[in-house]
């Protein structure tokens, strides 16, 4: 199963994400068969996004991050059982944005983690190397050391989703890779963590133009998008693109 979401991050308000659901409602899933598709709207929009898409819909719903203790006091905080109650099945964990401006660490990850599982939803586990590392050669090392923090003392890290999401692609001040750029890193990531995780996911400036190479690249198994896909139209094309590069491999 190749996985394929987005973050709308801190967009969105109730009439977006109406009209977004609405359109996604209306999709023809054949066009992107052997693909999962979720949606990680901000905390006020999870039980909108939810009930909109309702029950049987093929879109998964997630939550960009969630505490590791259960509800009580931590003020301004949402926990796991809150944004499982509000519909959330899988739970973004570590963005890169969190952990340069918010304070986020790998041990916080680790926690989030065996809280997200515990509850039984599904953690998605965001890493990626900054332009320097990538510059010096150290990509594969830095990124290899923040999965095995996250998954430390997880006893099954294979409900685990991880995001290779370079720091440098990210984003509006982001470069999108070519798909040689990212090449040995993921292999590196495929080779050690490949059979015991769930999947590693690709994001950073994908787009229209590169996400089918991108997810050609041996070892990715999905891909996580932000801009691109901030309007319903724009995730769908990537879908479509995404389920071309499916069927090819079936085919
Ligand atoms: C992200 O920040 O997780 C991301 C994938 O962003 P973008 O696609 O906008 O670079």
């Amino acid at each position: 199963m190749i996985w394929v979401g987005t973050s709308w991050k801190m967009t969105g308000t109730r009439a977006s994400a109406r009209e977004y659901c609405d359109t996604l409602a209306r999709a023809d899933p054949d066009g992107w068969r052997g693909i999962q598709p979720f949606v990680v709207p901000p905390f006020t929009l999870i039980a909108q996004v939810h009930d909109a898409l309702g029950a049987g819909s093929p879109f998964l719903v997630g939550a960009q991050d969630a505490h590791w203790a259960p509800p009580g006091a931590w003020t301004g905080e949402v926990s796991v059982p809150q944004v499982a109650d509000a519909g959330a099945v899988l739970v973004e964990l570590g963005h890169s944005e969190r952990r340069a401006h918010l304070g986020e660490t790998d041990e916080r990850v680790n926690l989030k983690v065996e809280a997200v599982l515990a509850a039984g939803l599904r953690p998605l586990v965001c890493v990626g190397d900054s332009a320097q590392e990538l510059a010096s050669g150290r990509s594969a090392d830095v990124v290899s050391a923040q999965i095995d923090a996250a998954l430390a003392g997880v006893a099954t890290p294979e409900r685990v989703l991880v995001a290779y999401e370079p720091v440098w692609a990210i984003g509006e001040c982001g470069r999108p890779p070519a798909p040689g750029e990212i090449e040995q890193v993921v292999d590196r990531l495929a080779r050690r963590f490949g059979d015991s995780v769930q999947a590693i996911l690709y994001g950073g400036s994908v787009g229209p133009d590169n996400a089918a190479d991108l997810l050609r690249v041996p070892g990715v198994g999905g891909l996580f998008v932000g801009r691109a896909a901030w309007r319903a139209e724009g995730y769908l094309d990537l879908l479509r693109r995404c389920g071309t590069v499916v069927a090819e491999n079936q085919g």
